[in-house]
């Protein structure tokens, strides 16, 4: 099996003007696809590994041998952030509802406080990496950060919401100033994708 780059789900136009068409082509058809060529290739010489889905392999990334760990989880990583992040935007601004709208006012308090919250963990991620919602192993609401392209499914947390803030992300429109990008992000958020994760997780 090779890992292939995904449509996305709408135009590079369409996020306009929160992300810009120029960024958006670029991450999806550069920085994403190299992720997945390089997953290939470093799969190459591990056929019983190539069968495996991108998820499996990050929930399995302690047993992918020694010598091609790093590059699975960068590059494994890579790929399925990218794919997972494309997911969860949304060319229409979306209000929040379903369960999920309840779990976050119940868990944070409220939806501003877990926006403060959310958006203090990625401007707070030193260098590259991402900020995330997820679902833990006891089903619970929480907010983390990872480094580089290490994926949350590699310490159990299903990811439901996430940004991603390398700097390729944002530095075209945003130059160094990683806050307006993160509070644009909040304008394109499909809050509808979200809760279907959120609902196939909890049940
Ligand atoms: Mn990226």
């Amino acid at each position: 099996m090779k890992h292939t780059l995904p449509k996305l789900p709408y135009d590079y136009n369409e996020l306009e003007p929160f992300f810009d068409a120029k960024t958006m082509e670029i991450h999806h058809t550069k920085h994403h696809q190299t992720y997945v060529d390089k997953l290939n290739a470093t799969l190459e010489k591990y056929p019983e590994l190539q069968e495996k889905e991108v998820s499996d392999l990050m929930r399995e990334i302690n047993q992918i041998p020694k010598e091609i760990n790093m590059a699975v989880r960068n590059h494994g990583g890579g790929h399925i952030n990218h794919s997972f992040f494309w997911e969860i935007l949304s060319p229409t601004e979306q209000e929040i509802g379903g369960e999920i709208s309840d779990a976050i006012n119940e868990t944070f308090g409220s939806f501003e406080e877990f926006k403060k919250k959310f958006s203090d963990s990625a401007m707070s991620r030193f260098g590259s990496g991402w900020a995330w919602l997820v679902v833990n192993a006891e089903l619970e609401l929480k907010i983390i950060s990872t480094s580089n392209q290490d994926s949350p499914l590699m310490e159990g947390n299903n990811p439901i919401l996430g940004i991603d803030v390398w700097e390729h992300a944002y530095y075209l429109k945003y130059q160094n100033k990683r806050a307006d990008y993160i509070a644009a992000f909040f304008n394109i958020i499909n809050w509808k994708k979200v809760n279907e994760l959120y609902e196939e997780i909890v049940g």
